[in-house]
């Protein structure tokens, strides 16, 4: 049996990994599951699946979520020591769910005990690329990448060489607001950016969709696990989100991954890998679909791309700010504090204003944590002079 655990299982991606590791219940032994305010569905689930551990990030809920465990075997635990320790517990495969940066620490225990860490959290990347991959290398851990774009990408490299690569294209789907008229994006409401054409998401990430934010966060991700220069990435604007990368080598040739939205494709390809075994997705029929549609983004109406292209240029922990910054900016919107293309506004302001002190600071787990919270202390600063 494979031991399993599930940073981030209460969300979008962790309940579509529970979904598929459910339907073999006699292949995996589940270790931890984590979660935050969602205690009913993490008790539920730690139950349902026979989980050792069920975590709450949030400490004053351990009570509840002991009370929910109650007449079972499952452990409850909570609090941020909880959830490294977790990550400590000794798992095969682990999937990384948790949104944001703090999905950081648990990813990095579970790469020290040789785990193979199943990446959703592209944050962990986005702030701390190269320590995430030499601590996978120095513990003889796998990174299996399960971002849409990131997994087609691996799978259209299989059994290539990467220096026949010249490029790698990842596609958008533009959001929400595509096509709507630039001088409207001020007006747009938190229920409007929350609403995704083609996927189903957690919020955060549908915003960030809108905004193209998730595209900047993923420029990046792309230049991290794959190791390529910033130049040789480029976004495509898909509307129907069916090819979700495409690589190109240096004799001319595309190879593009063709799949339905729906992540458990990209879930279940890091489950079995380096197998595949049959997945309960949407079989497409491309003579129905017609037609693919595709053109260039725009950066003036997704300043994020440009931003992320900076970042890229200048390395070291300016991933860290500009994550931490995007995700404050990006909790100001949703309180309402500021309006939809203020969040670009914000982070432009924050990587102008830091200290080239704090992003020249060697990649430890301790330095990125204090990029980061600077950096959204910086973003407070930002959000707060603009409301007086
Ligand atoms: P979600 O909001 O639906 O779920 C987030 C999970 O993280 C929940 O289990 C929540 O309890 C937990 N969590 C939230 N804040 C936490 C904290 N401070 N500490 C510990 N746990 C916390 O998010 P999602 O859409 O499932 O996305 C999860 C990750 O996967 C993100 O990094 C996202 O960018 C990435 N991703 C998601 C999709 C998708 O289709 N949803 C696609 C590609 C990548
Ligand atoms: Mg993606």
């Amino acid at each position: 049996m494979r031991r399993v655990s599930i940073f981030g299982a209460t969300g979008s991606i962790g309940q579509n990994t529970i979904d598929l590791i459910a339907r073999e219940p006699d292949a995996y032994d589940v270790v931890a599951l984590t979660g935050s305010s969602n205690i009913k569905q993490l008790a539920q689930d730690a139950i349902r699946l026979r989980a050792d551990v069920a975590v709450t990030a949030d400490e004053a809920r351990l009570d509840d979520l002991r009370a929910a465990l109650s007449g079972s075997d499952v452990e409850a635990a909570a609090g941020q020591a909880a959830l490294t320790e977790a990550g400590c517990r000794p798992s095969d495969w682990v999937m990384s769910a948790i949104v944001g940066a703090a999905g950081l620490a648990p990813g990095l225990c579970a790469l020290e005990q040789g785990a193979t860490l199943a990446l959703a959290n592209k944050e962990s990347l986005v702030c701390a690329g190269q320590l995430i991959l030499s601590t996978a290398k120095a513990h003889d851990a796998r990174l299996l990448p399960v971002d849409s774009e990131h997994s087609a990408v691996f799978q259209a490299l299989v059994g290539e060489d990467m220096s026949a690569v010249e490029r790698i294209i990842i596609t958008a789907s533009g959001g929400a607001f595509r096509d709507w008229p630039l001088d409207k994006l001020a007006k747009a409401t938190l229920a409007e950016a929350s609403s995704h054409p083609n996927w189903d998401m957690g919020q955060r990430i549908t915003i960030d969709s809108a905004s193209m934010f998730n595209k900047a966060l993923e420029l990046i991700e792309t230049r991290e696990y794959f190791g390529v220069r910033g130049d040789q990435i480029e976004v495509l604007v898909h509307p129907e989100s069916m090819i979700h990368a495409m690589v190109g080598f240096n004799d001319g040739a595309l190879m593009a991954h063709v799949g339905p939205p729906d992540m458990r494709h990209a879930i279940g390809y890091a489950l079995n890998w380096p197998d595949r075994q049959p997945l309960p997705v949407e079989r497409l029929d491309l003579a129905q679909i017609g037609s693919l549609t595709f053109r260039a983004p725009d950066e003036v109406r997704w300043p994020a791309l440009r931003l992320a292209r900076e970042v890229m240029e200048r390395g070291g922990l300016s991933g860290a700010v500009f994550n931490a910054a995007k995700e404050t900016a990006l909790d100001g919107f949703i309180a309402g504090n500021i309006n939809f293309p203020a969040m670009a506004e914000v982070v432009d302001e924050v990587l102008n204003c830091t200290d080239p002190g704090h992003i020249d600071a060697p990649m430890t787990l301790d330095n990125v944590l204090t990029a980061d919270q600077m950096a959204r202390q910086a973003a407070r600063d930002v959000i707060e002079q603009r409301a007086g």
